[in-house]
């Protein structure tokens, strides 16, 4: 499934989702990728259940012709908000992935974008790339997933190594000056109450609001 929605933790086509309720408001999610530079101990890709369903795995990624051409059949009367996730990590196609946010505010420029990320951008293309979302998202939601580098690093087990943690929040730092919302997550299930306590103080002292949100990818 490359544009879907979500509903009672379940996967939809969008085709099927509006055709069985077009009366909601819903978001309107984005699968760019499969790829990841994070192996998450707790990453949906690794559940068997998942992958039997394939509901969200892609055989093959999908071009920005293939999201235009899926966007362009969405009933957008019906959509609070556009959000690039799914299986990987968007930022891995970011020409893509900012062709088609380019592309989401030009036909529905009052229509909210969301990118959820792990915040490794940067550390992936070795620059700031920061700039190249102004104008186009709305939100970034950066995974923060623990309140020290080694404990990040044991979560996620990054193929950044150590360094992945501070270019994290360098990445938010970043994006603040061009982004007008940028959040960062921890998973409730796998973070213990101490640990969000300390998440809390470390996103209070970096100026970015946290959001504790429920087991879900990221
Ligand atoms: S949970 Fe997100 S960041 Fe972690 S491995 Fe899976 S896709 Fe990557």
């Amino acid at each position: 499934m490359i544009v879907y929605t979500v509903k009672g933790g379940k996967y939809f086509p969008v085709a099927e989702s509006f055709a069985n309720d077009a009366e909601t408001l819903r978001g309107i999610y984005i699968n760019l990728t499969n790829r990841c530079n994070n192996d998450c101990v707790f990453c949906l890709r690794d559940k068997k259940v998942m992958a039997a369903e394939k509901s969200l795995w892609l055989d093959e990624e999908p071009t920005v012709d293939d999201v235009k051409a899926e966007l362009n059949a969405v009933p957008f009367h019906l959509v609070k908000e556009i959000v690039f996730c799914g299986f990987g990590e968007p930022t891995i196609r970011l020409a893509e992935l900012t062709e088609i946010l380019r592309y989401v505010k030009k036909i529905q420029p009052n229509i909210s974008t969301r990118l959820n990320t792990n915040g490794l951008g940067e550390l992936e293309h070795g620059r700031d790339i920061s700039a190249d979302f102004k104008n186009i998202l709305d939100v970034a939601s950066i995974s923060l997933n623990a309140a020290t580098a080694e404990r990040y690093l044991k979560i996620t087990r990054s193929k950044f190594g150590i360094q992945a943690y501070a270019a994290m929040f360098t990445f938010a730092e970043h994006m603040k000056k061009t982004v007008p919302q940028v959040v960062m997550t921890i998973v409730d299930k796998v973070t213990p109450p101490d640990e969000i306590s300390a998440c809390k103080k470390i996103c209070a002292e970096h100026g970015v609001t946290l959001r504790i949100r429920p087991y879900e990818n990221s």
